[in-house]
C-alpha cells in the first residue's frame, strides 16, 4: 500500500513555497500562481480582503467538490455517518507536543520583544525563520500526536504520514537552531533566552530519536 500512497508534496510541506525546490510538482502552487495571474490579467489586487475572501469561498467549494467526488469514486456514503465515537485527541499527553508548545510560548515572547527593538537587516532572513518555524514546529507536531489514535487511515498509509511530518518538524528544528546561532552574535544581551531556546529544541530532536509516542 505505502509503495502506492505517494503523497504529493504539499502534504508534508513547511509552506514556504518562495524557497520550495518542488513547485514544478506541486499544485497547490500552481494553482495559486493561476489565481494570482488572474487578478493581475484583470487589474485586481489579489490580496484585497474581499477579493481573497472569494478567493477562499471559490477554493472551499471546489474542495467539497473534490470530497464528494473521491468519496463516490470510492464508493463512500457522506450522508451515512455512524453513530461511532471519534476518540477525542490530547496533543497534551504527549511529550513531543508538550515540549513543541514550551518552545512556541517561549520563542513566542522573544520574537515580541526582538519586535520592539528592532530587527537589523543583516539578520533579518533568520529572525523570519525563527517566526515562521516556531508556530509550525508545534503545529507539525500537534499533527503529529493527533495520527496516533487516527484509525481512519490504513497502516502502511499512516507510517508514510508520520515519517513525512516527522520530517517537516525535523527541518523546521534544524532551519530554527541556525537561524538562533546566526542571531546570538547580534543579540549577547539575549544569551540566556536563545540557550533556553536551543536547548527545547534539542530536547524535541531527542524525543523524535527516543519515542514520538511517549506520555507524560
Ligand atoms: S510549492 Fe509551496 S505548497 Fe507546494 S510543496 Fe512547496 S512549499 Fe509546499
Amino acid at each position: 500500500m505505502s509503495e502506492k500512497f505517494k503523497p504529493p508534496p504539499f502534504n508534508y510541506c513547511d509552506y514556504r513555497c518562495e524557497r520550495c525546490d518542488e513547485q514544478e510538482k506541486c499544485r497547490v502552487f500552481k494553482d495559486d500562481q493561476e489565481r494570482l495571474l488572474e487578478h493581475y490579467r484583470k487589474g485586481e489586487d489579489p490580496y484585497d480582503p474581499e477579493i481573497f475572501m472569494n478567493d477562499l469561498k471559490e477554493i472551499f467549494s471546489r474542495t467539497e467538490k473534490m470530497i464528494k467526488k473521491a468519496a463516490q469514486e470510492h464508493g463512500i456514503d457522506l450522508d451515512d455517518v455512524g453513530d461511532e465515537e471519534v476518540p477525542e485527541v490530547e496533543p497534551e499527553e504527549y511529550l513531543i507536543y508538550r515540549l513543541a508548545y514550551k518552545y512556541f510560548e517561549e520563542a513566542n515572547a522573544f520574537i515580541k520583544t526582538l519586535d520592539k527593538s528592532g530587527i537589523p537587516e543583516n539578520i533579518k532572513q533568520y529572525y523570519d525563520d525563527l517566526v515562521w518555524y516556531h508556530t509550525l514546529i508545534a503545529a507539525k507536531s500537534g499533527r503529529l500526536v493527533s495520527g496516533f489514535i487516527d484509525d481512519l487511515l490504513d497502516d502502511e498509509v499512516s507510517a508514510v504520514e508520520e515519517k513525512g511530518t516527522v520530517s517537516v518538524i525535523r527541518k523546521g528544528i534544524r532551519l530554527s537552531k541556525n537561524a538562533l546561532e546566526s542571531m546570538l552574535s547580534e543579540f549577547p544581551d539575549h544569551l540566556h533566552t536563545i540557550a533556553s531556546l536551543m536547548e527545547l529544541l534539542k530536547q524535541i530532536e531527542s524525543q523524535i530519536e527516543i519515542d514520538i509516542r511517549q506520555k507524560i
